[in-house]
């Protein structure tokens, strides 16, 4: 889970990180109040959106009294961020920056370990500087059980070139990012730019912290980072069901059991929609093992809710749970949603106890589905099908 810059600078500042005051703001009222309560004077108004180049895309404004703020606000609320649409803005205390350095800490999945990389050529996108310059940032990997330490902090510093009379405060600062990062379950920690301002001291202007949302079980107050407001409602609702569930852009529901099958579910539905007007799959949604009538209900009902969707594919191997229990589960979610089941379903059973599984649907002769024999067969009517109501 990507957090907005805000919620980043208040987890640094958990973890003393050297941050500057932070107001959110909805309104430019908001924003006016906001930038009174830092102080009334220089403040930076920041559009909250997540995705880099805020600055260079007009979403980061100085101001330099509160109504100044509230107009900067105004300018940057509703505006639209590389395809974002701003709805917060920061009001963030002004620095005098005199140099603008890089930081992050990510996890590097190619070498099973942590990766930090640092650069006295902060500010600017550090793609571009690792392509243009790639000998400007250091790259120094990081022990996972060791961390970023005081002697690794040093090693860093160093390797980037940091200069002299500010070592000692980067070095701290490195050390305190390491320990957002463990201590948050975090797969990203970056600033860009950590600054040294006019006056000497270091500070985190812009944060971004990406969470692992598989520790979330350490951490109950990281539900409260999510921003429910962006999330699609058929992913929430597969969400609050624990269902494996990606909306895509086409009209074939898909459900299987395992994430291989699955994927392979789609891009057959795919190919053979090519044949249907070009209809293609709608979702991605794996059951997981326990196809019971619950799970398949829950995963209907959120495919069934989906507008695009014409008609139903799913694509069931038996192993732990055998076919007829997955066939009992689809009997008995279509029992669940009566009359909220409107669409074809055509079902593809293999596997465990595939005929007992196969004489249950056949016995209760539901009107909307439609046993296949095959995937590929499967996946022809359901694109037909599809395609026949669109
Ligand atoms: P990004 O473009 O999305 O990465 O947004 P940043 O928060 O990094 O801001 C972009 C740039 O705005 C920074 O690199 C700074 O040069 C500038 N900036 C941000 N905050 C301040 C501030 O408090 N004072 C001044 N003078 N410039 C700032
Ligand atoms: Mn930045």
């Amino acid at each position: 889970m990507d957090l907005f810059e805000y919620q980043a600078r208040d987890i640094f500042e958990k973890h003393g990180v050297p941050v500057l005051g932070g107001v959110v703001a909805t309104t430019p009222e908001e924003a006016r109040s906001g930038a009174e309560e830092l102080g009334g004077g220089t403040v930076v108004v920041k559009a909250q959106v997540k995705v880099g180049g805020r600055g260079k895309a007009g979403g980061v404004k100085l101001a330099h009294t509160p109504d100044e703020a509230a107009a900067r606000a105004e300018e940057i609320l509703g505006m639209d961020i590389k395809g974002h649409t701003v709805h917060r803005v920061m009001i963030a205390a002004g620095a005098k920056i005199a140099e603008e350095f890089y930081f992050s800490v990510l996890l590097d999945r190619a070498n099973r370990s942590y990766l930090a990389m640092a650069s006295v050529e902060g500010g600017m996108e550090i793609e571009q500087l690792a392509v243009e310059r790639p000998e400007a940032l250091a790259k120094v990997a990081v022990d996972p059980i060791v961390g970023i330490d005081e002697a690794k902090a040093v090693e860093i510093a160093e390797a980037a070139g940091f200069a002299d009379d500010i070592k000692a405060q980067v070095v701290d600062a490195f050390q305190k990012l390491w320990t957002v990062y463990k201590e948050e379950d975090a797969t990203l920690v970056e600033v860009n730019p950590l600054v040294r301002t006019e006056d000497g001291s270091i500070v985190a202007l812009d944060g971004k912290v990406t969470l692992d949302e598989n520790a979330g079980f350490r951490h109950a107050e990281h539900a409260d980072l999510e921003d429910k407001a962006a999330a699609d409602p058929l992913e929430a609702k597969a969400k609050e069901n624990d269902l494996n569930y990606v909306k895509l852009d086409g009209e074939v529901g898909i459900i299987g059991n395992g994430a291989g099958l699955v994927m392979s579910t789609l891009d057959v539905v795919a190919y053979a929609g090519e044949a249907h007007g070009g209809v293609k799959p709608a979702n991605f949604l794996d059951i997981g093992g326990g196809a019971s009538a619950e799970v398949m209900a829950a995963g209907l009902d959120v495919i069934l809710g989906d507008e695009q969707v014409k008609s139903v594919f799913v694509n069931v191997f038996g192993g732990i749970t055998a076919c007829d229990a997955v066939a009992n589960g689809i009997v008995g979610a279509l029992k669940v949603l009566g009359d909220a089941a409107t669409k074809p379903l055509v079902v593809r059973l293999d596997g465990n106890n595939v005929e007992e599984g196969r004489a249950i649907l056949i016995e209760a002769a539901h009107p909307l589905v439609t046993l296949a024999d095959t995937m590929d067969g499967g996946a022809d009517k359901a694109a037909e099908l599809a395609h026949a109501s669109v």
